[in-house]
């Protein structure tokens, strides 16, 4: 397998760091609104990572953090929190605020099929972690405090421009002068935020005397921060330090892949880094993947531009979330992409085509239907005029493994979809195996493979007919034979009302599909 790796800004080989199991790391959102349709574009292509791991054989073990907590307006530190800002807007609690819009993500998450990580954290469950990352830091000498918080140096970690390719003499050269004066450089940014007296800041947590008796308080007035009743003083972590912690509880020192969008690139994953490889000295990730925007017609999305898109909206147009993920995977991570109408449309067209083709299976008549899975890789030839599941497969794996590069790899699959029956002018023929498709027990495997591969639920979607429905198409049949046409135009109506498919007349004989 082969990536496009931020870290070395080129195609690389995947080299795991255990053969066995691979470790992701995926950030998640912060939680105080409802997400729109671009926001969820990263977790339809990190899910397509996580099953092309899996089916190249690797273990996967992903973790996932919410953030509830500490997530400025600002990516700068600045500005008041988005979680307590919302909170206030709709006269909620935090804590309210947090679960609603942490359900709500999660309903998407699932509905659009995304492979359920081994946890999904939430930041605000972090905190003792955080304040002993936050202390190593400062034994370590990379913290400082100010007015309102404790900081990263930013300095004292000569590789923090390396990531993103920053410039920081330019940035500090740019810089506005009513920035943060008491940072000791632009780039510095919080490990931990104080509040200040007349601050209202539901979540709060005390900073523990080992940690503050590490830190330098002289030129601070601390008669202006909010205290406890022990007169310890109370605060927040900042945004950086969740996933930093998250990462060390629950996956360890060095990671294989870390995903996130790519205006993440030059502040949050930079300090993570910074944080991270200095409070342990190791690597945080081999291999970081960035996806990039969508626009909706043409325009970034943003509430002032009143194009926001959800799921919702989705729905209200007779959308569903898996049009919207075959949406999403004819695209690729790293490209910017424009959403319209138009192509939503053309990829849930797509997806009643390959239904269609997944509901030929039950039309295809074979005693042997309902087998065992062939390994993929280990099908050997067993006839000469017969093709083997691998033969479909695999190429369509390869393409893949190439970057994700899904768009074509739709393109591809699109194009053997009428090959792979073994005789796909005739879906009910009884003949055996020829024509260089697949018997219809192997059938069955390829859609397997699909569906274990792009998430797209075409099995599921596609359940067979009860018999009655099949003895009504009979008596069509029966009717049409007799050109019977009244009797013959009923019973199609009948057919299609009852079991919501539509029958359509080849040569063959009569065969029905999904509307
Ligand atoms: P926001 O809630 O706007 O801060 O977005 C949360 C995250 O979603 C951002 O950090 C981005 O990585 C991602 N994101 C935001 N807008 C888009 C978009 N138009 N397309 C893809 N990802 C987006
Ligand atoms: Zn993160």
């Amino acid at each position: 397998m082969r990536f496009f790796n931020t870290l070395t800004r080129q195609i690389d080989d995947f080299k795991p760091i255990d053969q066995n199991e691979v470790k992701i790391y995926t950030c998640g959102p912060t939680v105080y609104d409802f997400a729109h349709i671009g926001n969820f574009t990263a977790y339809v292509y990190w899910d397509l990572l996580v099953r092309t791991l899996q089916l190249n054989g690797y273990r996967v073990k992903r973790v996932m953090n919410l953030t509830d907590v500490g997530h400025l307006t600002s990516d700068s530190d600045e500005g008041q929190d988005k979680m307590e800002k919302s909170a206030k807007k709709q006269q909620k609690t935090v804590w309210q605020i947090a679960e609603f819009f942490t359900d709500d993500f999660l309903r998407h998450f699932r509905g659009l099929n995304c492979t359920e990580p081994v946890a999904i954290a939430k930041a605000t469950d972090y905190i003792f972690e955080d304040l002993q990352m936050i202390k190593t830091l400062t034994e370590k000498g990379y913290a400082y405090t100010t007015t309102d918080g404790i900081y990263y140096d930013t300095s004292k970690f000569p590789r923090y421009a390396d990531f993103g390719h920053l410039d920081l003499k330019g940035l500090e050269a740019g810089a506005r002068v009513d920035f943060n004066a008491q940072k000791r450089h632009l780039s510095d940014f919080a490990l931990w935020k104080f509040i200040a007296k007349h601050e209202d800041h539901a979540m709060q947590w005390p900073l523990p005397d080992d940690i503050k008796d590490l830190l330098d308080f002289t030129a601070i007035n601390q008669k202006d921060l909010a205290t406890d009743e022990t007169g310890a003083i109370l605060g927040y972590p900042g945004w950086h330090i969740e996933c930093s912690c998250i990462i060390h509880s629950l996956l360890g020192e060095t990671i294989d892949i870390h995903t996130g969008g790519i205006d993440h690139i030059p502040v949050h994953h930079t300090n993570e880094i910074a944080q991270s490889e200095a409070a342990f000295g190791k690597i945080l990730a081999n291999y970081w993947l960035h996806n990039n925007f969508i626009t909706i017609d043409g325009a970034k999305i943003s509430k002032s531009k009143g194009n926001i898109l959800t799921f919702y909206d989705l729905e209200q147009k007779g959308y569903n979330y898996m049009d919207y993920r075959m949406w999403v995977l004819q695209g690729h991570f790293s490209s910017e992409r424009n959403f319209s109408w138009e192509n939503l449309a053309a990829a849930h067209q797509l997806l009643t085509k390959w239904r269609n083709f997944a509901a030929l299976r039950w039309q295809v008549k074979s005693p042997n239907l309902i087998e065992g899975p062939v390994r993929l890789g280990q099908a050997a030839r067993s006839a000469e005029h017969e093709m083997m599941v691998g033969d479909f497969t695999n190429p369509i794996l390869e393409g893949v493994n190439n970057n994700l590069t899904s768009a074509q790899t739709i393109a591809k699959i699109d194009e053997l979809m009428p090959k792979i029956y073994q005789n796909p002018n005739n879906p009910r023929s009884d003949e055996a195996a020829c024509n260089g498709g697949l018997s219809a027990s192997k059938a069955l495997d390829f859609w397997q493979f699909i569906d274990d591969l792009l998430g797209l639920n075409l099995l599921n979607s596609t359940p067979n007919l009860q018999d009655e429905a099949y003895n009504l198409i009979k008596d069509r049949e029966a009717a049409r034979t007799s050109k019977n046409w009244q009797l013959s135009d009923q019973l199609r109506d009948q057919i299609t009302e009852t079991y919501g498919v539509v029958l359509r007349d080849t040569d063959d004989g009569t065969i029905w599909e999904y509307k």
